[in-house]
């Protein structure tokens, strides 16, 4: 019986007995198989190829052709070689065993056929075939399997071959940019080096010969931090800090020491370098030297806080110094300091004769001087021209600071020998205690400085001590200088007019104006309160302007009304500031046309201390002066720091004597009037003699061959209103 699972085995039967044919047949079928039969060769040929047979049964002889010949030719057919066929043969025929295997059959069974023996052998040749077709299977199966691992194997080599080659490049680009950085580091003149984390070098770049001397081999290996600045170790050790922010990039400046022993600043950019977000491997540094810019910052601080010329700290160090010392006075107890204000006296005088370099010289011999005379702890600043600051550490006492003083005093006393020439100075002094009002360093300068105008004012070459009262006075004075100011907007000065008569007939020759300050609700102020801080702040220059302009007027009133003859003159006081305005000549001319008046009425009033400064622009204004016509005057003559070798120079009309000459004049002593009046002689100069007030004074005046007076022995000076009376009644009596 065949499997129930599988369908039934189809057996062809081949045998040209119908008899046996039909019995086999049976007896098969009965044993569960599908049976074919068929009694020729030819037949069987044909039903193999046409039907699916499972196993064929031949019998040897066929009537049209053997059984041998059907096996062969069904075994050289591809659709049928691999049925096995089992020749059938009785046993008195002649079965060729040998030739049955030899054309590719499978058995063979003698008759009479055992349907037990048959069917056995069926069975054993149909499991061959089976097993044979299992086994092609399972060859089949694993070839596939062999097959798709083969691909499989292909395909992962295919990857890891890409891979490969992906690596490869990117190795070899790796290895490009290591040699472009290396290049770079190799070339680049700033220092690169690769630290482990404790600072120990790997790589240094070879700028390290030029930066700092050293082979950069034989730093390998070594540690930087042994080579810091001592006191710059903690600086350097930033850069190996765990990095703290997601970009960490540390900047820090320290100095190393160069192989040659010096140490140079370096400023080095530290980027951490980790293996993954948080362990730090080591660090990359790239540093620059910065000695020579760090030097130039040092010398600007230097400079910002030091006087060029005499090398000693200036204004701006001592605004710092003084603010810290406040401070420490507010911290500590009993903790007091002094200053002193010094001002050289006249020493514009040695700057305008003798040049800005002799000054110079002169001031560096100064501080050099003062240095000398001062304690250890005493620092000496210069704020300013002559101007020099003491600043007292430790001084509570006021007697310590007047010693001080006096010592600097003391010192300037001997003359000082500059470039051959003897010079002489003196200083003017301020002095101030702190206190605990002092809050801000300005406060304590302006009071030192109040200190030192008093000092100044008192007659110079002496000291002050700052008090309370001076502060008021220099409240006086910013208050007078805001009143000037509007003075000057609200026209509130007017000129006087004072007599000057030739001698010895008296006659009037001119006068001078005399500005007064006209403050409405107040008493007539008189110049002397105010043509200082005017000069001082530059107001001269307008109030200049104005009296010029005043004149002018009064000039053209008097001819329009007949009374000024053509030799009267007026002379009008000129400042230095005012002479040296460069706007004085067109002033003067715009005057002069807008009153159509002749420049011939004018005298100007200049000092000696004009004549001092030696310019060629104030030998040019002069000349320009006398070629319009203009008459010069040299007031106060004789008080200033007179040289007559200057006065040859300069195209001056009139020396006026100073009142003060006029004083001392004795019967027994006219000494200096008399010079004066032969200087002026000799020079063809004229006299105007400055604040007669006796006769006598006259007679003597005229007995020395002065050529000209005026002073209250003839009058004071006159309101316009009070000078032109005066010219009318003149004309009257001449004409009368
Ligand atoms: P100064 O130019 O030497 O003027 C002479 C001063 O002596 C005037 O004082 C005058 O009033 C005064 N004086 C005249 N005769 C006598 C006298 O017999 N006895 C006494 N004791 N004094 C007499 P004033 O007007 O107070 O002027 C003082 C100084 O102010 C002037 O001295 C001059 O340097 C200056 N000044 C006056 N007005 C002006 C001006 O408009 N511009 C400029 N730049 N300075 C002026
Ligand atoms: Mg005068
Ligand atoms: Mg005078």
């Amino acid at each position: 019986m065949t499997s129930d699972t599988h369908p039934p085995a189809t057996i062809l039967v081949v045998d040209d007995v119908p008899e046996n044919l039909r019995l086999l047949t049976q007896e098969l079928q009965q044993h569960g198989y599908e049976v074919r039969g068929v009694l020729t060769g030819k037949m069987a040929l044909t039903v193999a190829h046409s039907t699916p047979v499972d196993l064929i049964l031949l019998d040897v002889r066929l009537p049209d052709m053997d059984g041998y010949e059907v096996c062969q030719r069904l075994k050289a057919n591809q659709s049928t070689a691999s049925i096995p066929i089992i020749f059938i043969s009785a046993l008195d025929e002649s079965l060729d065993k040998a030739q049955a295997f030899a054309v590719g059959g499978s058995d063979y069974i003698t008759k009479p056929l055992k349907t037990i023996e048959v069917i056995a052998r069926i069975k054993t040749q149909l499991s061959l075939v089976k097993a044979r077709l299992q086994l092609q299977q399972f060859n089949q199966d694993l070839e596939a399997q062999v097959q798709q691992r083969t691909t499989e194997l292909a395909q992962a080599n295919q990857a890891l071959q890409a891979e490969m080659q992906t690596r490869q490049q990117v190795e070899a680009e790796l290895r490009t940019s290591e040699a472009r950085y290396r290049l770079i580091a190799d070339h680049m003149s700033d220092l690169v080096c690769l630290h482990q984390v404790d600072g120990t070098l790997q790589y240094v770049s070879p700028s390290c010969q030029s930066l700092l001397g050293y082979d950069p081999e034989t730093l390998c290996g070594q540690n930087l931090l042994s080579f810091c600045h001592p006191d710059d170790v903690d600086l350097l050790r930033q850069c190996f800090q765990p990095p703290t922010a997601p970009e960490p990039l540390i900047t820090s400046c320290y100095r190393l020491r160069c192989q040659a022993g010096h140490y140079i600043w370096l400023e080095t950019l530290a980027r951490p370098l980790s293996n993954d977000a948080t362990q730090v491997t080591g660090v990359v540094t790239s540093s620059r030297d910065v000695t020579q810019r760090l030097n130039i910052e040092e010398q600007l601080r230097y400079d910002a806080l030091h006087d060029s010329l005499t090398g000693l700290p200036n204004r701006n160090w001592l605004s710092q110094q003084l603010d810290l010392e406040l401070v420490r006075c507010r911290r500590q107890k009993n903790c007091q300091f002094g200053l002193l204000m010094l001002d050289l006296d006249q020493f514009k005088s040695v700057n305008d004769t003798l040049g800005h370099l002799m000054g110079d010289q002169l001031l560096i011999a100064v501080a050099e001087r003062l240095q000398g005379c001062l304690r250890e702890t005493d620092v000496i600043v210069r704020i300013g021209g002559d101007e020099f600051v003491v600043l007292l550490e430790n001084t509570g006492d006021v007697q310590e600071a007047i010693q001080v003083a006096s010592r600097v005093k003391h010192s300037l006393q001997t003359p000082f020998n500059i470039q051959g020439r003897i010079l002489r100075t003196s200083a003017s002094i301020g002095i101030l205690i702190n206190n605990d009002t002092y809050s801000a360093s300005d406060d304590l300068l302006r009071d030192v400085d109040i200190a030192l105008y008093q000092a100044k004012e008192g007659g110079r070459d002496r000291y002050e001590i700052f008090g309370t009262d001076m502060f008021q006075m220099t409240l006086k004075r910013v208050n007078l200088e805001n009143d000037l100011h509007s003075a000057i907007d609200q026209h509130q000065f007017v000129n006087y007019y004072q007599p000057i008569y030739a001698l010895p007939d008296y006659q009037l020759i001119g006068f001078e104006a005399l500005v007064r300050w006209s403050k409405p609700g107040q008493d007539l102020i008189m110049p002397g309160e105010f043509i200082d801080l005017a000069e001082e702040t530059g107001l001269i220059v307008a109030m200049t302007q104005q009296v010029i302009q005043q004149t002018c007027e009064a000039i053209q009133h008097w001819q329009h009304h007949s009374l000024m003859t053509e030799d009267l003159r007026i002379s009008v006081n000129i400042s230095g500031q005012s002479f040296r305005d460069p706007e004085l000549l067109p002033m003067l001319d715009q005057s002069l046309k807008k009153m159509a008046i002749s420049p011939q009425c004018l005298t100007l009033e200049i000092t000696e201390r004009i004549l001092l400064e030696q310019s060629s622009n104030i030998l040019d204004t002069l000349t320009k002066v006398k070629q319009r016509g203009i008459r010069l005057s040299i007031d106060d003559f004789g008080t200033g720091y007179s040289s007559l070798k200057y006065l040859s120079k300069f195209p001056i009309d009139i020396l006026k004597i100073d009142k003060s000459f006029v004083d001392e004049m004795t019967e027994n002593s006219h000494s200096i009037v008399r010079t004066i009046v032969e200087l002026a002689q000799n020079l063809n100069m004229s006299t105007v003699a400055e604040g007669a007030e006796d006769e006598r004074q006259v007679q003597e005046l005229t007995a020395l061959g002065c050529d000209a007076v005026q002073g209250y022995f003839f009058s004071p000076a006159l309101s316009l209103a009070a000078a032109t009376k005066l010219l009318a009644d003149l004309n009257l009596r001449q004409s009368g």
